[in-house]
């Protein structure tokens, strides 16, 4: 846990956020923001900070990936599609650095992303 992260008090019910999956290792919960009908995000409740650290942390990065595709089945989307990601730093345009992985859904997505 990281005491000023945003994402560490939604695993602590500090604050609110619309949980949809929760077990041991993960949280699930809707996007503030959503881009999609379906916009959900992936958290391990361990604080790392991006996908960076699952070089050392391959197996939370496998239930994260996992618990996203059985709530795409669950919601019903797995079959018409959807999109995964991991921003990443700068670049990748990350900016809560408690790692998640977007779940998106519902919609065509367009690609390249911009
Ligand atoms: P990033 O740009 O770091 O990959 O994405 C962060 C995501 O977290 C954004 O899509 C933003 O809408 C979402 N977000 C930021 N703060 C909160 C919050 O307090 N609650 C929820 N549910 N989502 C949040
Ligand atoms: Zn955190």
């Amino acid at each position: 846990m990281s005491a000023n992260c945003i994402f560490c008090k939604i695993i602590k019910k500090e604050i609110p956020a619309e949980i949809i999956f929760e077990d041991e290792n993960v949280l699930a919960f809707k996007d503030l923001n959503p881009q999609a009908p379906f916009h959900f995000l992936v958290i391990p409740k361990q604080h790392l900070e991006t996908v960076n650290d699952l070089q050392t942390n391959s197996e939370i990065g496998g239930k994260v990936i996992s618990t996203a595709a059985k709530i795409a089945e669950k919601f019903g989307f797995s079959e018409s599609g959807y999109r995964t990601i991991f921003n990443c730093n700068k670049d990748g345009g990350q900016e809560v650095f408690h790692l998640h992985l977007h779940l998106l859904g519902g919609r065509k997505l367009n690609w390249p992303p911009g």
